[in-house]
């Protein structure tokens, strides 16, 4: 569904991420883990093209690395930010709206099945986002990616600063989407939570692919409990 070819980004002489090449296939749980600085947002942004980045990206057959960004997301692809980056001065009936920028015909339908999925969020779809906690920003932050019907959700460290509770509804979620259709791109530093859901992994060291497998056959390599599971 994706295939990402030699992407490369700079920032000025810093070289973020080294000609890398991976892919998603339609259907899946893919992760990109790996520590702090691996690359892993500059990967996320390169698709959506939001930093300088050189290198071919295809998606559902066509080349889309000329693509702005707005043209992008009506393609079919959503990112949810590292940070969330909700409007904290708009309610969450507004974040929603925001969120569907490209589907303003589609909305009541949208708003309804996105409450189907986050009741909480429609208990508290008059209150301001930055009154809210992490995980619900967390939530409406994944709900507004949603607003655009997307076919392939990318999160970026979607568990960042929330309480173990919390995470594991975030991953019941992610999982969720997956079973209703919808393809995933997963950025995570947490690397035993992204593993445990995901099909396939890729994982970044210093801007380049280190190791790629299967999800399980990762979870159990030496390697990979001795440098990310903390075994
Ligand atoms: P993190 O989990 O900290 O976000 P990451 O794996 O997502 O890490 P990136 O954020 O993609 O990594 O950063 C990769 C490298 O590029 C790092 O060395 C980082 O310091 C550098 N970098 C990222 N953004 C910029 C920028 N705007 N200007 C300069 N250097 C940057």
């Amino acid at each position: 569904m994706l295939k990402v070819r030699d992407l490369e980004v700079y920032y000025g002489l810093i070289r973020a991420v080294k000609k890398i090449s991976f892919q998603v296939e339609q259907g899946q749980i893919v992760s990109l883990i790996g520590s702090n600085g691996a690359g892993k947002t500059s990967t996320l942004k390169s698709i959506v093209n939001d930093v300088k980045r050189k290198g071919r990206i295809y998606f559902e057959g066509h080349n889309i690395s000329k693509l702005n960004t707005p043209k992008v997301i009506q393609s079919g692809i959503s990112l949810v930010p590292e940070g969330r980056r909700v409007f904290i001065n708009l309610t969450v009936d507004e974040n929603l709206r925001m969120g569907a920028f490209n589907n303003d015909e589609k909305f009541e339908s949208l708003q309804e099945s996105m409450y189907d999925l986050f009741p909480r969020l429609k208990q508290k779809r008059k209150q301001l986002a930055g009154t809210m906690s992490g995980g619900e920003q967390q939530m409406l932050a994944i709900a507004r990616a949603l607003m655009c019907s997307p076919k392939l959700l990318m999160l970026d460290e979607p568990s960042l600063g929330l309480a173990p509770k919390i995470i594991g509804e975030v991953f019941d979620i992610i999982t969720q989407l997956k079973e209703d259709g919808i393809t995933i791109l997963l950025v995570e530093q947490n690397a035993f939570a992204a593993l445990n859901i995901s099909d396939y992994a890729y994982v970044l060291e210093n801007g380049e692919i280190a190791l790629k497998d299967n999800a399980k056959e990762l979870i159990n390599s030496d390697e990979i409990r001795k440098k990310y599971l903390g075994a």
